[in-house]
């Protein structure tokens, strides 16, 4: 077996290793020996010098070492990552009445095993996320693998996200392998057809971490109420309710391209286009100036992006859920049902659901809470990467 370079652990920093949490921060390293280049393959050490686990080196990121294996005996090569394909690919398969769609998330790096990688299957193609220059050097045999195992029409390539810049990579963005996919890729889930923008959609063209929520937002429907679906993206929530029976509904978001996709999502599946309101703006505002207009809906989706980007972003963070919820309370009728979410990873569910206890005395109202919902399967939340529980909400009546 090659020898790799060498990282070494300060004393008593090895302790989150040991218990397979797959992170090293710059500040736990004592030394390196070798000299490893961006992405490289080293080996950590204990301050003993025993082996702790093999993981890929980057100098730029604060995050220097992501560890792929904790076997001393394990190589990171063509077998590593076609095993790690076949197990998530396994999964979801498994899964599949529980996912009751043709389109979910693949590869949830750290969660499946692969730090930097996200592979979501929209259909027949693959669209990928490599944010790390560890996960870039990997990439030929991620992709490789994936076409033997998957064999998609086509592999597109969406690492245009910010956090590439942590570790001196530019965006990239592209076909990586067979077709190149049509405009719209039109996915099925839970019987809905949805199309999704894989080039230009955010993230890899949809949220598909909402799946299980839409569904159940159909599930909670009854008699021909008024919806609002706030951050509502390209409608999935939207056509959920339509689908069982919701009177009307009014979508908020500030990108008019999303709500004009939507409007198409919503003459796909067969509703009438009165039924779906698109009101294109901030969020905030618009639902202030409901408030002062006396509007009142039976049924509030609030499904903001992740406000939340570091630690220090907390507190404000928590300002806006807490702002956001206690205007969206004000317009909900009482009986009304609010279906209210949080992505921020560095926000626990308990504290999300103390904020929202907040907003509705500050709303003059009190909750009911009914129901907790979360991340679904092919979303896998890590036993040793608590980080990968992101995705909060709570289902609210208001009383
Ligand atoms: N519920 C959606 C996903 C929402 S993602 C689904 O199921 O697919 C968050 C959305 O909020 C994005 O579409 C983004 O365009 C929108 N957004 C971000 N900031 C906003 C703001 N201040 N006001 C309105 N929309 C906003």
């Amino acid at each position: 077996m090659n020898t790799f370079p060498k990282i070494h652990i300060r004393a008593g920093r090895e302790k989150s290793l040991l218990r397979h949490h797959p992170w090293i921060f710059s500040g736990a390293v004592e030394k390196i020996t070798g000299s490893p280049s961006e992405g490289a393959i080293v080996d950590v050490c204990a301050h003993n010098g025993h082996f702790i686990g093999r993981g890929y080196y980057s100098s730029k990121s604060q995050i220097t070492v992501r560890v792929l294996t904790f076997k001393a005996d394990e190589a990171v090569d063509e077998v590593f990552i076609r095993n790690i394909v076949m197990r998530a690919s396994g999964m979801r398969t498994r899964a599949g009445a529980v996912l009751s769609s043709d389109s979910y998330r693949l590869i949830f790096s750290e969660s499946d095993g692969l730090p930097g990688v996200i592979v979501d299957k929209y259909g027949d193609y693959l669209v990928c996320q490599f944010s790390t220059a560890g996960s870039e050097k990997l990439k030929p045999l991620i992709v490789s693998a994936l076409n033997d195992i998957i064999q998609p029409k086509g592999i597109y390539d969406r690492s245009d996200v910010d956090s590439r810049s942590h570790e001196g990579l530019k965006p990239e963005k592209g076909l990586l392998l067979g077709a190149e996919p049509p405009e719209f890729v039109q996915i099925v889930e839970n019987g809905i057809q949805l199309l999704v923008d894989i080039r230009n959609g955010h993230k890899t063209g949809f949220y598909l971490d909402q799946r299980e929520s839409r569904r159940r937002l159909g599930e909670w429907i009854e008699g021909a109420g008024e919806v609002l679906n706030v951050f509502s993206y390209t409608g999935g929530f939207s056509i959920s309710a339509l689908k069982a029976g919701a009177g009307c509904v009014t979508n908020i978001d500030s990108s008019q391209g999303a709500l004009n996709l939507c409007a198409q999502n919503v003459g796909l599946n067969g509703i009438d286009s009165a039924k779906s309101i698109n009101i294109t703006g901030d969020a905030f505002r618009v639902l202030r100036e409901m408030s002062a207009e006396g509007r009142q809906f039976d049924i509030i989706v609030l499904d903001p992006p992740k406000f939340a980007d570091s630690k220090a972003q907390v507190m404000k963070a928590c300002r806006g859920y807490k702002d956001i919820n206690m205007v969206a309370l004000r317009i909900l009728k009482p009986g009304g049902r609010l279906f209210t979410f949080s992505c921020s990873g560095l926000l626990e569910a308990d504290l999300f659901q103390k904020i929202v206890a907040d907003a509705a005395l500050d709303a003059k109202c009190s909750l009911q809470f009914v129901e907790r919902l979360s991340q679904p399967c092919d979303h896998p939340i890590h036993s040793a990467f608590p980080e990968s529980a992101y995705l909060k909400g709570f289902v609210c009546v208001k009383i």
